[in-house]
């Protein structure tokens, strides 16, 4: 997620960024009917207990744990493996309708099953395996009477309708103030920006980070209006003047990291030098790629340059109408402002595809593990657009990281209700400049590029990231690490 620097830093930055807060295929094909699926196939769940091949999700299995900042969202006993999201909106009525298959591995025996969904929607039907299944849906915690069997695969599909309400924000940043998940605009249009959670309050979701899953969309509306989402657009169709919007992302993602957007779009193809495909989605009756957005390629260029191939088969862009920057795995979802739209933030959600996106933390309390990098990285990219030493950068940051540090807490010891202040990205930041000093540039920049490449689609935490430095450089830095992310005051700098 993008972060804003303070007025007052800015100025002195002199940055040139007035800046606020941080159709493919026309075939005519019959909707989805499920067999032209891209893999991986989910088993259809008409009839009852047909096994799944758990072998198309392998890459899908999540070591789940509790959250130590957030411990009422999620549950560690459910492994989601896959989420088909049969979504309908209408904006006449502010109305979802959803229809959900999710493909889960149990990780332990239970008698019941918890998910995280909003009771601001409800639940006409839910089938596990097939099967009718009680259940019961109270504030957030949904939960299902079904007994599960330690790794065994399950099929739950629920059918469910209404107007969904974002979910209080565990945070005082004024982007969030809207609340986290689903929103809807003046012009009944809706999009999701839902981090450290929220996608809850549109689908039945284990909504933890540590927890990966492939996901497949199928999205309706009454054109003009059309849906966007994660991965590729594999379908596009429209019937008796409804859109059909079929969407399918082919490497695992968190459920912070999941995008779904309907309005009025145009859709702009771009490449990077490399061949990464790009899609710019911006409102049909603007600039097609407005601000920065058409820089995207080039962003991916310089960061290849620095990190290594891009970790995904696509990248794209859904500009919608809200504050902030989110780095929504191969569709970043940007606010129509122009901070959200300038380079930098481009820039910093991109570089989240590599921390962040294929390397996610298990935990909350590691998402300085994104924003420090991705700051680090954007500081990098900015320095050299001014031409400055990144040194001269970093003393530019320096005294309004010692601010909010003394105001939000240490970066990974953070005020659970201050989620997303500016203690998570500048004082990583400053650390990764340290580290750089401290090991040198050839070893630095090899660990850079080397830990998304070891963690491709992984999750991982500051324990295992530490033994791996340290191994990786040879250097015992274990009270360098606690200096800098646990301290209560800002180490010295060389
Ligand atoms: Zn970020």
């Amino acid at each position: 997620m993008s972060r804003t620097a303070p007025r007052a830093l800015l100025s002195t930055l002199g940055l040139t960024l007035a800046l606020a807060l941080a159709g493919c295929g026309n075939d005519d094909e019959p909707r989805n009917s499920g067999d032209s699926r891209p893999s991986p196939t989910p088993t259809e769940s008409t009839s009852a207990a047909q096994p799944v091949d758990d072998d198309d999700y392998t890459e899908a299995r999540s070591e789940t744990r509790e959250d130590s900042v957030y411990p009422d969202v999620g549950d560690p006993l459910v492994d989601a493996l896959h989420y088909q999201l049969d979504l309908s909106w209408d904006p006449a009525s502010d109305e979802l309708s959803g229809e959900q298959t999710l493909t889960f591995r149990a990780t332990d025996d239970a008698t019941s099953i918890p998910l995280d969904f909003s009771d601001a929607l409800e639940i006409s039907a839910l089938t596990i395996d097939g099967k009718d299944a009680e259940f019961d849906l109270d504030g957030k915690d949904l939960r299902v009477d079904a007994p599960v069997v330690r790794d065994q695969t399950y099929e739950l599909a629920l059918s469910y309708a209404g107007t969904p309400e974002p979910a209080p924000p565990p945070s005082e940043r004024p982007d969030f103030q809207g609340g986290v998940g689903w929103q809807v605009t003046d012009e009944h249009e809706a999009w999701t920006m839902q981090e450290p959670y929220g996608a809850f309050t549109w689908y039945a979701v284990n909504d933890q980070p540590a927890d990966k899953a492939f996901y497949d969309f199928t999205l309706t509306t009454p054109d003009p209006m059309s849906g966007v989402a994660n991965g590729v657009l594999t379908d596009s169709t429209t019937d008796n003047g409804t859109s059909t919007n079929t969407w399918h992302l082919d490497e695992p993602a968190s459920s912070y990291l999941v995008t779904v957007a309907f309005g009025e779009y145009q859709r702009t193809d771009l490449k990077s030098k490399s061949g990464v495909p790009v899609q710019i989605w911006a409102d049909a009756d603007g600039d097609a790629t407005p601000g920065d957005t058409a820089y995207a390629p080039q962003a991916i260029d310089w960061l290849e340059s620095v990190l290594g191939p891009y970790p995904f088969d696509s990248f794209g862009i859904v500009v919608i109408d809200g504050d902030s920057g989110m780095e929504t795995q191969t569709m970043v979802t940007l606010g129509n402002t122009p901070y959200s739209l300038s380079a930098p933030v481009v820039v910093h959600e991109a570089a989240h595809h590599w921390y962040g996106d294929t390397v996610t933390p298990s935990d909350w309390s590691d998402v300085w593990m994104n924003e420090g990098m991705a700051m680090y990285l954007q500081g990098m990219w900015e320095a050299e657009q001014q031409g400055m030493p990144i040194e001269q950068k970093m003393d530019d940051w320096a005294d309004y990281e010692a601010q909010v540090r003394a105001s939000a807490g240490p970066p990974a010891d953070y005020d659970p209700d201050k989620f997303g202040d500016s203690n998570i990205y500048y004082g990583p930041a400053l650390m990764w400049q340290e580290l750089r000093e401290k090991i040198g540039d050839k070893k630095f920049f090899k660990v850079l590029r080397a830990w998304p490449a070891a963690q491709e689609n992984e999750n991982s935490d500051r324990e295992e990231y530490w033994a791996w430095l340290e191994k990786t450089t040879g250097e015992e830095l274990s009270d360098f690490f606690d200096d800098w992310l646990l301290g209560k005051t800002t180490p010295d700098r060389d």
